[in-house]
């Protein structure tokens, strides 16, 4: 087998420009199941630490509840292990028809199929239903499983700024001559926390003939009066042509999507979707403990409204104690350093106190917007959020940034 010494060469080199950039991506290791407390390595291969978890999106706190092991487990009994088949051949239980059932029932669509994740159904719906005679309208902060399914889809592709409505209708105004407009845009953005303004797109798509594509990873379960997802929470539930999303987030935290919506755009992706068509189907344990979290999330909304009370106070807690925050609604609350370094910094000092944070900056997010986003869960209480409040308020004060304002940091630690 040749191996070349020049390309093994190449490949060493550009490994070592990612360390030397400082932005290599180190895995740590956990040794107890996803929860707000959870067991890790530290350093690696040392003795175990118990920390505060504020960057899963186990935002439900479902990932490791009880009654959804328990219907896994009881799956795994009746139903087995895995499917070994895509979908089409032999890989379709009535666990899966059910699933897809309740999702729609809960997404308030016409229709769901289930994709083995949401990145495979954003790689497969665009394909499956545009053609060279359509246009793709995306928001320009759309998650990155949306880009990679635009670049595989053979209609046209242009975007508008981010959450600008002015900007988007003269796209819309511009593009009266395609055959079908579609406006793709996220529910929460990841790295920020902000909603779309889904009642304005919904409006505008209905001005200028377009459809909405709606990505609600972010938002499915918890956003919401019902916990529907950002359309519930702008009143404009039913009105999306297309909803995808994560069974790896707030609804169980395994894995698993789905595309959901027209029943034709459905109906399309089960006979010509890719990831669909090519890739396994969602093992049976994973659409069983699925359906049981949506059971969970129908009868109570206990678990979204005590998110709701966690985001609030770990909102106003870090404004309190002077840290610069992204204003907004979401449990994704973005601590705010500008410097990629500082950032690093402050997340191995949180991590230190027993505060499990990581640092984003370029290319996660846009050059001198450095940040640690938080997270919040159902999982968490104040008490544990107040201690956390404490961890971050040593190592605030630590680096000089308490009370700065954005100016303030960036004239200390530059951007
Ligand atoms: C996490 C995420 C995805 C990917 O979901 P997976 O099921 O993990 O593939 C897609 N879109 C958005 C907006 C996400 O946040």
């Amino acid at each position: 087998m040749a191996y070349p010494a020049a390309v093994r060469e190449a490949w060493q080199a550009e490994l070592a420009g990612i360390r030397e950039k400082g932005i290599y991506k180190e895995e740590r290791f956990i040794h107890s199941p996803q929860a707000a407390h959870i067991s890790v390595e530290f350093p690696s291969g040392a003795a175990l630490k118990e920390v505060v978890n504020l960057c899963a999106n186990n935002y439900l706190g479902l990932s490791s509840h009880p009654e959804v092991i328990a219907a896994a487990h009881k799956a795994l009994d009746e139903r087995g292990y895995g499917m070994s088949s895509v979908r089409f051949i032999c890989g379709t239980q009535d666990v899966h028809r059910t699933l897809e059932q309740k999702l729609t029932e809960f997404l308030g669509t016409e229709d769901t199929i289930l994709f083995p994740s949401c990145l495979d159904a954003n790689a497969g719906v665009f394909e499956a239903v545009l053609g060279p005679e359509d246009v793709m309208i995306s928001d320009r902060l759309v998650h990155a499983s949306i880009v990679d399914g635009i670049r595989l889809a053979k209609a046209m592709h242009d975007t508008y700024k981010h959450c600008d409505m002015a900007h988007l209708e003269e796209k819309l105004q511009e593009h009266q001559d395609k055959r079908i407009r579609l406006v793709i845009t996220d529910g929460v953005f990841s790295m920020d926390g902000d909603f779309a303004p889904l009642d304005q797109i919904v409006a505008l798509a209905e001005k200028y003939n377009a459809l909405v594509f709606l990505d609600d990873s972010h938002a499915s379960g918890f956003i919401g009066r019902t916990g529907r997802g950002v359309h519930e929470h702008f009143g404009v539930m039913g009105k999306m042509d297309i909803i995808t999303t994560t069974l790896g987030k707030a609804l169980g935290g395994a894995s698993g999507g789905c595309v959901s919506g027209r029943k034709e755009i459905v109906e399309l992706c089960r006979q010509k979707a890719r990831p669909y068509l090519f890739s396994n189907a969602v093992p049976p344990p994973i659409a069983a403990s699925a359906i049981k979290v949506l059971e969970i999330l129908s009868a109570t909304t206990e678990r979204r409204d005590k998110l709701e009370v966690n985001a609030k106070f770990w909102r106003q807690g870090l404004i309190d104690a002077g840290f610069v925050i992204k204003d907004g609604e979401s449990p994704i609350v973005p601590v705010m350093l500008f410097n990629a370094k500082l950032a690093q910094d402050v997340a191995r000092d949180l991590y230190y106190e027993g505060i499990y944070v990581v640092g984003f900056f370029f290319p996660v997010v846009a050059a001198g917007q450095a940040r640690i986003r938080t997270q919040l869960s159902a999982d968490h209480d104040i008490p544990m959020l107040a201690r956390a409040l404490e961890a971050f308020k040593k190592v605030g004060a630590k680096h000089g940034i308490l009370g700065l304002d954005k100016k303030g940091i960036i004239a200390k630690y530059g951007q």
